[in-house]
């Protein structure tokens, strides 16, 4: 039985979701604060956040953020406002999906059901290899394949499609990417990671699937 963590201060609108959705058979558990919240999100073991924006304390914005520092789970927002919402997607805080209140609560359901769904399905480890969607990544071969077929990657293609794969749904600068694989002693500068990415996308996009995506103005992130 999956579980769903809803992190919302109105209680009423916490109380519809929770009925929703353990008609369809979640187990759900609800915070009313964004600290408590993230605390509950990170100790226990969820497959799907619920996360209002404005929360008292700390906001929805800081606790997806927090969320995604450590955890890769889907993270449907919802706020009453559309304006919150072109906010959230502009500021690539790792959230999957954005509803505006009000919602209808079979809406919500469905949308929950695709998430966790989707992310059973692209999301599977088996020892060294990491598959997410068609690509597959085997790490002991270090052999990276697109719908079975092989593509040819430099070490430095590699290692960073590798660390992105590896922390999925987090939005990292071009600074940190740079740092992270080419290493403070490296001879050239972030330019480096933008021809990169460009080139490992070349390789491994494919028609239906565009693995990484430019958050403007703050860097790229893995999606699945
Ligand atoms: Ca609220």
């Amino acid at each position: 039985m999956s579980k769903i963590l809803i992190i919302e201060d109105e209680v009423a609108i916490a109380d519809l979701e929770k009925d929703y959705l353990e008609l369809s058979d979640f187990k759900v558990d609800i915070c009313n604060t964004g600290d408590e919240g993230l605390k509950t999100a990170l100790a226990g073991d969820y497959d799907l956040i619920i996360l209002d924006l404005m929360l008292p304390g700390m906001d929805g914005f800081e606790v997806c953020k927090k969320i995604r520092e450590e955890k890769n789970i889907p993270i449907l927002m919802v706020s009453a406002k559309k304006d919150d919402i072109d906010k959230i997607r502009g500021l690539g805080l790792g959230a999957d999906d954005y509803m505006t209140k009000p919602f209808s609560p079979n809406e919500l359901v469905a949308r929950v059901k695709a998430h966790i769904s989707r992310y059973d399905t692209l999301t599977s480890k088996s020892g060294n290899v990491i598959t997410i969607g068609k690509l597959m990544i085997d790490k002991d071969a270090h052999k990276v394949t697109v719908d079975g077929k092989e593509i040819s990657l430099t070490a430095k293609e590699y290692d960073l499609l590798l660390f992105l794969a590896e922390n999925p749904n987090h939005t990292f600068s071009k600074e940190i990417l740079f740092d992270r694989i080419w290493g403070m002693d490296a001879i050239g500068d972030v330019s480096t990671v933008t021809v990169h990415i460009q080139r490992v996308r070349d390789k491994i996009n494919t028609e239906n699937e565009r693995y990484i995506e430019t958050i403007w103005g703050v860097g790229y992130r893995f999606n699945i």
